[in-house]
């Protein structure tokens, strides 16, 4: 069975439905995808790297995790900390604001919990995913010991797999950030960047743009996402262009990069060649934003698979 390792923060998700009532999910990056992957893969074991509390949101999130079908064994229990939580709210004109409680999150220690029984579990899997919001969560004083354990499992086999994510406000500075992304370019194995996450970062303003710059790291699979627009492939040397079909009805585009990221990936890791896999993903990602929140209700997203093949 396939094996590939989520790394990073899953959150408390309050969504305001009006001015009296909160609806109350889960969702973060590394999360979304894992979900989407399994949900698409079923025989790909999807497992999360993260670090929860022993509270009640805690002991919920866990449920939900094992309600996917992801691998616990590396969700660990921080004695002290609690998740990370944002509120999110839409104004009439559709803009999405954001507030988030995330900085003394558990997730922040994950690699805390890191020892030679995890090491050998992570060894074991065909892939470790990690994205820039992993990387902004892990606590500065906790980062060599992250690019050791990245390294050595590197050269235990493991496919690294980045995705640059950019969240400027989890980040000291710009210099900080291209610092621990040089770091990532430099061990990726396959990187799937937005255009518009690395625009801010390093002054790219197209996929071509995008490419160029990547080119100067050893990455053999770069998968370039750019919304309705496009995605454009470099795998193995052969440059690919995919069209995108756009939706016309956008009601939430959260988490689409990631559906994108989950089920690319299990199509990879199934055999599926790059042009099935992206526009499996793509498919994912098109049903994710017509639907609002990060998680599509299982019954829908699972049907508008089935209809869109
Ligand atoms: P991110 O969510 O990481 O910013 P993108 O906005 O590039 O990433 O979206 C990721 C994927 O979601 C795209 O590659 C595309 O497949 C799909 N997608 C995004 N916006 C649209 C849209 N308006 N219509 C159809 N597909 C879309």
């Amino acid at each position: 069975m396939k094996k590939i390792f989520f790394l990073g923060e899953c959150m408390v998700e309050l969504r305001a439905v009006d001015n009296t009532t909160l609806n109350q999910a889960f969702a973060g990056d590394v999360y979304n995808s894992a979900v989407y992957l399994k949900r698409c893969f079923n025989e790909i074991n999807s497992v999360i790297v993260t670090a929860l509390g022993k509270d009640v949101l805690s002991e919920k999130m866990r449920h939900c995790f094992a309600a996917e079908q992801l691998g616990t064994q590396l969700v660990f229990a921080h004695p002290e900390k609690v998740p990370g939580m944002y509120y999110i709210e839409t104004d009439e004109h559709g803009e999405r604001s954001f507030t988030y409680w995330r900085s003394d999150s558990a997730a922040r220690k994950v690699v805390d919990f890191f020892n030679p029984a995890v090491i050998d579990e992570l060894a074991s899997g065909d892939m470790l995913f990690f994205s820039g919001i992993s990387l902004a969560v892990i606590e500065p004083r906790a980062r060599d010991i992250f690019w050791q354990t990245v390294r050595d499992l590197k050269a235990a086999g493991v496919t690294v797999v980045f995705d640059p994510n950019y969240r400027a406000r989890l980040w000291q500075s710009v210099e900080e950030t291209k610092q621990q992304y040089e770091l990532a370019f430099k061990s990726a194995d396959i990187s799937l960047p937005g255009v518009e996450d690395l625009q801010v970062l390093y002054g790219v303003n197209s996929v071509d743009d995008v490419l160029a710059h990547m080119s100067q790291f050893d990455i053999n699979e770069i998968v370039v996402k750019n919304g309705p627009e496009s995605v454009l492939t470099l795998v193995d040397g052969q440059l690919q262009s995919h069209q995108i079909t756009p939706v016309e009805n956008v009601v939430d585009t959260t988490s689409a990069g990631d559906a994108f990221n989950g089920v690319y990936l299990g199509a990879r890791l199934s055999g599926a060649c790059v042009s099935d896999a992206v526009s499996k993903a793509a498919k994912a990602a098109a049903i994710v934003i017509q639907q609002p929140g990060a998680i599509t209700a299982k019954d829908i997203f699972n049907r508008a698979m089935v209809d869109s093949q």
